[in-house]
Parts: structure tokens; sequence; C-alpha cells
């Protein structure tokens, strides 16, 4: 028996040193590349889960908050503020009142000065949403209701644009059966900053981009943070015809319960020649412009592409468990051979 064991701790010892080496190489890359920032615009697709926050961070340092995330993302976002010394926010924008969007927010505002608040201005009725707009009230932040037209000067010619809600009392109130008319009314903004723009566009349905193209807006946008995290009912055809986007950044979470992003939205993105980001295989996106060209540098490469370029390394790992079955096998017949003996 001595002798068998041997062999077979070899064999173990080298599936697992072999399947190490194979999973250090193949693991998505968890440091992102370094990138300049100093001096450009910066926006950042927090890696929330299933929920949506963008950060932008203008040249000199004003800083915007498109969402929250969810509640257990608040801390994160904390930490991704605290990451670029943002010690206080210009605005922060609940896109609509769902808690995959404002979540995170109060844990935000407790921790970070925030000086104003862009809100959609539509009457929901939660306790996570009440309890926002009572912290809102308490700190004396200032509560501002979007309206299409509204710009926000972020200093050296970075813009951004309010294209929706029309205000006035111009909500939408019909929406596709299963729809949300909260989705529906979503802020939706526009940045600016010299030839670069990108659009924003919370959880805007169909119907809010064939609105917003009726009235003629300026959607065109080389960076297109997708509406409702990548479903089926945004992102039609026509509303990538008008906007002409060269990446779309989708924030869904890993394996949620809603199937976003949806294949039909990623064949339609793919279809109009679009590169895609998401949070859910790309971890956080961050997106750099100097106003002239921009870059897009992904926390992690998708899995799928890590494990494309390892194959060798599979084989590598499937070798020595081979071995190690013979082994075992091997096992059983030279104990036959002892009993006999
Ligand atoms: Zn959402």
């Amino acid at each position: 028996m001595r002798r068998l064991r041997f062999p077979f701790a070899i064999a173990l010892v080298a599936v697992i040193v072999v399947g190490v080496i194979y999973w250090l190489r193949t693991r998505p890359h968890e440091v992102p590349t370094p990138f300049v920032t100093q001096g450009r615009l910066q926006v950042y697709a927090l890696d929330v889960g299933q929920g949506d926050s963008e950060l932008i961070i203008s040249p000199e340092g004003k800083s915007v908050l498109i969402d929250a995330g969810p509640p257990q993302a608040g801390d994160e976002v904390v930490s991704a503020l605290k990451k670029r010394d943002v010690k206080s926010l210009d605005l922060v924008v609940a896109t609509h009142p769902h808690s995959d969007h404002i979540g995170g927010m109060r844990a935000v505002i407790e921790n970070v000065e925030v000086k104003n608040f862009l809100d959609s201005g539509q009457v929901y009725a939660s306790n996570e949403y009440e309890r926002l707009l009572r912290v809102i009230k308490e700190k004396k932040i200032k509560f501002i209701e979007a309206k299409k037209g509204m710009k926000f000067d972020l200093g050296s010619g970075v813009s951004l644009e309010t294209l929706n809600p029309q205000g006035d009392g111009q909500w939408i109130t019909k929406v596709r059966a299963g729809g949300s008319v909260e989705n529906a009314n979503s802020v939706v903004m526009r940045l600016t900053y010299g030839n670069f723009s990108m659009l924003f566009t919370g959880d805007a349905e169909t119907e809010t981009e064939q609105l917003m193209i009726r009235s003629g807006e300026p959607l065109r946008a080389q960076v297109l943070k997708v509406g409702h995290h990548g479903s089926r009912y945004a992102t039609s055809a026509k509303f990538l015809e008008a906007v002409a986007p060269e990446v779309a950044v989708i924030s869904s979470g890993a394996d949620n319960r809603y199937g976003h992003p949806a294949q039909v939205t990623l064949d339609r993105l793919q279809k109009a020649g679009v590169k895609i980001y998401r949070t859910d295989l790309n971890g956080e996106i961050a997106i750099v412009s100097d106003g002239n060209k921009f870059e897009v540098h992904a926390a992690r490469q998708p899995v799928h592409v890590a494990l494309r370029s390892g194959s060798a390394g599979v084989l590598a790992c499937l070798l020595p468990a081979v071995a190690l079955l013979s082994m075992v096998g091997g096992r059983g017949r030279l104990r036959s051979r002892g009993r006999r003996l």
C-alpha cells in the first residue's frame, strides 16, 4: 500500500499545481490598465450589480452621480467616490424612483456632501423613496425637478443637458402592457465636451425614445448608456439610428432574474456595429475623453475571452487528471493482485 500512496500523491499535487497555474493565467484581470485622468473628462459606470450608477468627473473636478444602484451597492458607490477623492458631489441625479437606482443614495448622502439633487419629479409611493426625500430635506440639499432643456455647466466647456422628462406636467402615461410609467419618465441626460458626447438614458423605454426623436432633441452620442439594463423594450433600431453610438455601456447584474441584457437588444447593437461593454462581464467601466477622442477602460475582460486564450491550459489541466484517474484505476488492480498473493 505504501508504494501506491506515493504516485497518487504526486499526481494529486500535479493536478493542483497545474490547476492553480491555469486559474492564475485565465482568471479575469481585476487590475485595470492605468490611464490618464488629469485634465480629462472621466465617466465611470460603477459595478453595482443589478442596477445603475454612473459617476462623472469633469476636467476641473466638478462631479455628478447619476443613480446609486440598489441598497446593497451603497457602500460600493461610496468607496468608488472615495477612491477618486470625491468629497462633495455637485449634482446627484435620480433618473426615476425605483430601488435599483435610488437604493444606494442614502449611503451616498450620509457620507459625501451633496450640493444639488435632480429628480424626475414623479409621484411614487415607496418607503425607500420617501425616506430619501426626507434625508434630502434634512440635509438642506437643493431639490430640482428635471425638465427638458435644463443645462448644468461642469466647467471647461463640459455640459450636461436634460432631454427628458418634457416638463410642465407632460408625462408619458401610456406604456406597453407590463411596462413601467416610472421607467418611461426617466431623466435622460446628454453629456458633451468638445466633440465628445455621451447619453444617459436611465430606464427609458421605447415610448421615451420615440418622444425624444419626435421632439428633435440632440441625441447623437459616441457612447450610449443603454436604457433599462439592456431590456428588450429599449434601444430600438430607430433610436440607435438617431444616437449612432460607437460604444454601448450596459449596467446589469450577473445572472439577474430579469434576463438583462436581452439577446435581441445585444443583436440590435451588434447589427449597428456598436462595441458593447457590460458591467456584469467587465466590472467597472471607465470612459475618458480630452474633448476630442475618447478611450474605454474596463476593469476586467469578459471571462469567455480569457477562456479562449487559455484553451491550452484546459488541456494541461486535463492531462494530469487523466493520469490521476488511471492511477486510481491501477490502484484497484494492484490491490486485487495483492489479495491474490
Ligand atoms: Zn432599473
